[in-house]
């Protein structure tokens, strides 16, 4: 028979090693398991099994942990479009009735995009960042103004509708799982729940190697720097903080070729810039 094509197609030579996550590649797969496995079916297998696909996901974990990181490489994985971002604080910063006129938009234009184009049109991603600050609880909205209600239940029933619309998904973001609405994390909304936590010592070598990598391979980071020490020094840093302990020792490296208290004198031997072991263990401090 005819092999069918599949039903999303996944970005050719996708590799989880190039995607520039340190860690997680045990999260990504299971993301990959429950939540998009169906994608890449054959569209008769799907049907054959009476599945939909999923929705929405929500990936829940502290602050800097790679959370969007995450959700923007998935989307590459999908070859889905460029992902719309939403921020929580911000649509709740609009005029009442506006917000929940921002997310019927949202959802409006990837319905026209999809009658369009129809399959064409790619996956599109809508991404909720700091989704808790729209969906606390509702009728918990402090100040008693009950934008948030509104909002939720915007969201809610907007998603309800996707149904007939399989090429759009939902990557809700926060730090506060408790804070989620829990009306949105029932099956068929965002059903796939994964949480993102700080990296253990093999996470923080791969976040350190890829953050230095640059660097290395240039030849600008000394030989005295060991990225397994300071994999094993950063325990509980989140990989945006050593995203930040990066830049900083590249801050100390700097400041020994410049003459304190002048802004115009830095050093001819700036070229020679090395990052060394002190720079980093002056940026840990
Ligand atoms: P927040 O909850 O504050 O929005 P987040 O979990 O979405 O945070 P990101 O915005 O994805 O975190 O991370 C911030 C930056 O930190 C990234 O752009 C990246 O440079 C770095 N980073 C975080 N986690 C990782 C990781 N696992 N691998 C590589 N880099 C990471």
């Amino acid at each position: 028979a005819k092999k069918a094509p599949p039903n999303a197609i996944l970005a050719p030579n996708f590799k989880f090693e190039d995607m520039g996550i340190g860690g997680l590649d045990t999260e990504f797969s299971a993301i990959f398991r429950r939540a998009f496995a169906s994608r890449v079916f054959p569209p008769a297998l799907v049907e054959k099994l009476g599945i939909t696909h999923v929705k929405g996901i929500l990936l829940h974990g502290p602050p800097g942990t790679g959370k969007t990181l995450m959700a923007r490489q998935i989307g590459k994985m999908l070859n889905a479009r460029e992902p719309k971002i939403v921020n929580g604080p911000e649509i709740l910063n609009k005029f009442v009735g506006a917000s929940e006129e921002n997310i019927r938009k949202l959802f409006a234009d990837a319905e026209k995009e999809y009658k369009a184009k129809g399959d064409e049109s790619g996956l599109h991603i809508i991404i909720f960042d700091e989704l808790d600050a729209i969906c606390k609880q509702r009728g918990s909205t402090g100040g008693g103004t009950g934008v948030g209600d509104s909002v939720v239940n915007q969201l809610l029933s907007k998603m309800d509708g996707v149904d007939q619309l399989n090429n759009i998904l939902i990557i809700g973001m926060t730090n506060r799982l408790d804070m989620i609405d829990e009306a949105l994390l029932r099956p068929g909304r965002l059903e796939v729940h994964m949480e993102i936590s700080l990296p253990d010592e093999r996470g923080r070598l791969q976040i350190l190697s890829i953050h230095t990598a640059k660097m290395r391979q240039n030849n600008v980071m000394a030989p005295d720097v060991n990225i397994e020490e300071l994999a094993a020094l950063t325990k509980n840093f989140s990989g945006a903080e050593i995203n930040g302990l990066v830049k900083s020792a590249t801050s100390f490296a700097f400041s020994r070729h410049v003459k304190v208290g002048t802004l115009a004198g830095i050093s001819d031997d700036i070229e020679d810039l090395l990052v060394n072991r002190d720079d980093f263990m002056n940026a840990l401090d």
